[in-house]
């Protein structure tokens, strides 16, 4: 059983009686200027930012199930998007991490389940049949840094990105918040600019 509605309201009415927010309070803008699009993995809630030195109202956070950016004109496309135009973001790190959910989905087990749940069959055709491809879209990935990687290529490439703005590639360990750099954008900018210088 997760926790209930009534003990997040109960727990939630002395939060805000007491003043627990306090040492929260913050504004809107991220202070260190930074987006990052991270896992909904439940390790990293609050380890990914302390692993980071982030505090509240440092970094805009973006998760998605395995850090992917499933379609470049998708939710999470676009909440990068506000975080940088909107919101004074200039820096973009895309953190996948090792032994993520994402690389062990089977969508053909995944509708199963949906089948199992009660979701009917002419429903699942009904989707097919629409022109969504469901097993391409359930499916995670193989291999942590190609994702990464994949969602970093993605980024820099948005037609809509600034291209001025350092989009990295990390992973982290879900364990000891270890971060390992996959692709560093101050570099990709500098190499592209002196190619471009040299051109
Ligand atoms: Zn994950």
């Amino acid at each position: 059983m997760g926790t209930s509605l009534n003990e997040i309201l109960s727990f939630n009415e002395s939060f805000v009686k007491f003043k627990q927010y306090e040492p929260y309070i913050t504004s809107k803008y991220p202070d260190k200027k930074s987006v990052i699009l991270t896992c909904m993995d439940t390790r990293l809630v609050e380890l990914l930012p302390k692993a980071m030195n982030m505090r509240n109202g440092d970094v805009k956070i973006v998760k998605s199930a395995g850090a992917q950016v499933s379609h470049p004109f998708g939710a999470v496309m676009r909440s990068i998007l506000v975080a940088v135009y909107a919101l004074k973001a200039d820096e973009v790190y895309v953190i996948g991490h090792h032994d993520c959910g994402m690389s062990a989905i089977d969508p053909d087990v995944m509708i199963g389940n949906m089948l199992e749940r009660g979701i009917n069959e002419d429903i699942i055709d009904t989707v097919k049949y629409s022109g969504i491809d469901l097993v391409e879209w359930l499916r995670g990935f193989g291999d942590v840094s190609t994702s990464v990687l994949k969602s970093v290529d993605m980024i820099r490439n948005h037609p809509l990105m600034p291209k001025m703005t350092p989009v990295h590639g990390l992973v982290i360990d879900p364990n000891t918040g270890k971060l390992e750099l996959l692709a560093d954008g101050n570099s990709y900018l500098e190499d592209n600019n002196s190619t471009e210088t040299t051109v």
